[in-house]
């Protein structure tokens, strides 16, 4: 029986549809059976006694020998894919099968080789770089070709079944700029990646693989479900690309994208991002710490002055002084003597270190010319005033040295307030309003946005929303209040005030949204708000009034003066309610003059032309000059109310006189604005004033109220001041 099944086990041999060979421990062939013709081209007797590596593709050979020795010493599978050379010339890949055979003298080898289709493929991959890994069942490798091992620098059979080995790190995002923000980088093995791929089916990852030249590549990674064998079994392939290149490429873009050009530093925008980000993280810590230990602030630093130092140095010197600047904040970190007690971090991204009670992390950027912001969170309030004090040291040693001058700064700080709950922005903003106050205050200093300020913010927001509303639904009103030839009591014409409404229906006083809507972009919107309906008014009074229409003036910012279309759109709004020129003043401020010499002049001189009033508001509160004046079209000055006096031995009195002089030698009307007693008035008539305009002859009033006093052509006579509110 023993011999019969023999003689079958050596039938089946010879007649396999495979190559099947039994190797001596020095490898050569003992036995060898199966299709030998077709896989090597020669007869069975051919190969006996022959060394089985010579039978192997010559750049296959050494890679064979190494994985036959980790076989012989105990490696439990060997399965590798190899070239035979066959007689005529070309090779064969096969897949290889191996076993074990155990006998006195040695280990013996029993080998199946089974034809493997797809050398094709695998040699163009080599061919244009593509690394190719195969994983079997059991997400392990099981091929890696040349193209792949140029890549991780592992001979392809040596990562067989050691995965591990390959050092891996995933960037999340494809821009990953490990140094941008944290987080965007985590060191995963790739075999969690694997596993990922296992769930979804088609994967592409970018990593950073560490070969073992200790070269880091970035990769990327495409990989497919396959079935593994025509069982169906499934497994892994994997295509590897070298985008090093291309990655570089792209962070260079990105960086450009996010930082300065000149400094280095984060962009305003990436800046915000990065500090919403370090916000957010604040939050949360302080939300599971539930004493909510984590602080986080803006500060806002700026350099004093620093329009001198450019027009004393020039462009280019201050330049490089920034740039200096810059490298030595980014330095700031790195030496904790320069900055005093604890070694915090001012670097260009978020530096975690240890100091005085805990952990301080800091965002700088570059949010303007000469103005850096940094984002702090840390867990003691005195961090923030020692990096401020940090800047400004900083800005000073580097100008002594870059500069050789002595130039200071000043920081706003903003600190986060979980009840009001600001975002990155809006601290900003607190902080830069704070700093305008420091350098309003003599610069050189450090400011805190305290509560008191902070709600002048709040409500500053709240007037802003309001007055927007009002811009939208048509709902900005205006008062008109007489402007007097005090000599007759006659009304000669009005100013018109613009007036906004709260929400509980009671006006807001201009002096507290007026500002608002300055520094919120809107008053050309709130001056056209105005505008409009006073020329609409002055065309309904055209016949009816018996001295002629009155003279409204209404008040520009120096928004709408640079209006490019401001004297089109004026005079098509007087040509449309038909209403002559003459009976229209426009008043500007005296702290404009310079903004109209250079914008407006032009538009000044057309409605000069058709006979509208040009004025001069609030004049003496500036420092406008006799030539500036004098320079422009202008044709009427309203002196500011603070010049009033009461008495004529006063300095007031003389620059009140000499004020009213010049303005009548330079051939203008005058108007006395805010004129509330009688002494007052009795004194600007004395001094020959044209017109009054002030609480003693009348308040401003609403249109209506206007109109009706007008036409009823009553002389106005001095009174009682009341309350325009009633
Ligand atoms: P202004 O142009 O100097 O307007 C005169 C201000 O003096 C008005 O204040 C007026 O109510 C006030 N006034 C008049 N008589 C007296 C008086 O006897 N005593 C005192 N103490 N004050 C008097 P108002 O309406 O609060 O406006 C303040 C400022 O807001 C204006 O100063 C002007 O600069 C600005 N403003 C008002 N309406 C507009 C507008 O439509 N556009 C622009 N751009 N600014 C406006
Ligand atoms: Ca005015
Ligand atoms: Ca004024």
């Amino acid at each position: 029986m023993r011999q019969g099944s023999d003689l079958v086990a050596a039938e089946v041999l010879v007649n396999a549809p495979d190559l099947v060979v039994c190797l001596d421990s020095d490898l050569l062939i003992e036995a060898i059976g199966g299709d030998t013709e077709a896989f090597l081209g020669l007869a069975s007797q051919e190969l006996l006694g022959r060394s089985a590596i010579e039978l192997i593709h010559n750049e296959d050979q050494e890679r064979v020998i190494a994985n036959m020795k980790r076989f012989a010493d105990g490696q439990e599978t060997y399965r590798p894919e190899l070239r035979l050379a066959h007689a005529g010339g070309y090779s064969v890949v096969v897949e290889v099968v191996g076993r074990r055979v155990r006998r006195r003298d040695g280990t013996h080898y029993l080998l199946v080789a089974r034809r493997q289709l797809g050398l094709g493929v695998r040699q163009v991959a080599d061919d244009v770089g593509i690394g190719i890994l195969r994983c079997d069942p059991f997400w392990e490798i099981h091929e890696s070709n040349a193209a792949a091992s140029l890549l991780h620098g592992y001979a392809g059979e040596e990562l067989f079944g050691r995965i591990q080995d390959l050092s891996v790190r995933v960037l999340v995002e494809p821009d990953g700029d490990s140094t941008a923000v944290s987080g965007l980088e985590t060191a995963v093995q790739l075999h969690p990646a694997l596993r990922y791929l296992e769930d979804a089916g088609v994967s592409s990852l970018v990593a950073t693989i560490v070969g073992r030249d200790g070269v880091s590549r970035v990769i990327s990674f495409d990989g497919r479900r396959v079935q593994y064998r025509e069982d169906g079994t499934p497994g892994i392939i994997m295509l590897l690309r070298d985008v090093t290149e291309l990655h570089q490429m792209q962070q260079e873009l990105y960086r450009r994208s996010t930082r300065d050009d000149l400094t280095g530093l984060l962009k305003r925008s990436t800046f915000i991002q990065a500090a919403e980000s370090l916000l957010k993280a604040t939050v949360q810590q302080s939300g599971e710490q539930s004493g909510g230990s984590s602080l986080f602030g803006v500060l806002f630093c700026d350099i004093d002055r620093f329009k001198s130092i450019n027009e004393r140095h020039g462009h280019g010197e201050a330049d490089r002084f920034l740039a200096q600047l810059s490298a030595d904040l980014a330095q700031l970190g790195t030496g904790p003597a320069q900055l005093g007690t604890g070694p915090a971090q001012l670097g260009t991204n978020t530096e975690a270190s240890q100091s005085t009670g805990g952990t301080t992390s800091v965002h700088l950027g570059r949010i303007g010319g000469d103005e850096f912001a940094l984002a702090v969170q840390c867990n003691n309030r005195a961090e923030f005033d020692r990096l401020a004090a940090g800047f400004r040291a900083s800005v000073q040693r580097t100008a002594l040295a870059t500069l050789h001058v002595l130039v200071t700064a000043s920081v706003g700080v903003s600190e986060f307030d979980p009840e009001v709950g600001q975002t990155v922005e809006e601290l900003l903003d607190e902080a830069g309003a704070v700093l305008r106050v420091a350098k309003g205050t003599g610069r050189d200093r450090i400011l805190h946005c305290d509560t008191s300020l902070r709600s002048v913010r709040i409500e500053q927001k709240r007037l802003e929303g309001v007055l927007r509303a009002a811009l939208r639904t048509g709902r900005i009103e205006y008062a008109l209040q007489p402007v007097v030839d005090p000599y007759t009591g006659q009304i000669s014409g009005a100013e018109a005030l613009a007036r906004l409404r709260d929400d509980n229906g009671s006006l807001v006083p201009a002096a507290k949204w007026i500002e608002v809507a300055v520094s919120a972009g809107l008053s050309n919107a709130v001056d056209a708000a105005v505008v409009e309906p006073v020329i609409k008014l002055l065309g309904s009074l055209v016949g009816r009034c018996p001295r002629g229409l009155p003279v409204i003036g209404v008040n520009l910012s120096d928004t709408s003066l640079a209006r490019p279309d401001l004297a089109e759109w004026i005079f098509s709004l007087l040509e449309r309610h038909q209403v002559d020129p003459v009976a229209f003043l426009v008043e500007v401020p005296e702290l404009v003059l310079p903004v109209i010499r250079e914008r407006a002049a032009e538009a000044l001189r057309q409605f000069r032309e058709k006979g509208l009033w040009l004025a001069v508001d609030d004049f003496g509160s500036g420092y406008a000059s006799f030539n500036e004046v004098r320079d422009l079209p202008l044709n009427t000055l309203k002196i500011d109310r603070s010049f009033l006096t009461e008495q004529r031995d006063s300095a007031d009195y003389i620059i009140l006189r000499t004020a009213l002089e010049m303005t009548h030698a330079l051939g203008c009307r005058s108007v006395a604005e805010g004129v509330e007693t009688q002494a007052e008035l009795e004194i600007v008539m004395d001094l020959k004033v044209n017109y009054v305009q002030g609480y003693l002859l009348a308040r401003p009033m609403p249109p209506d109220d206007f109109v009706r006093l007008l036409l009823s052509d009553r002389p106005l006579a001095p009174q009682r001041i009341e309350h325009e509110d009633g």
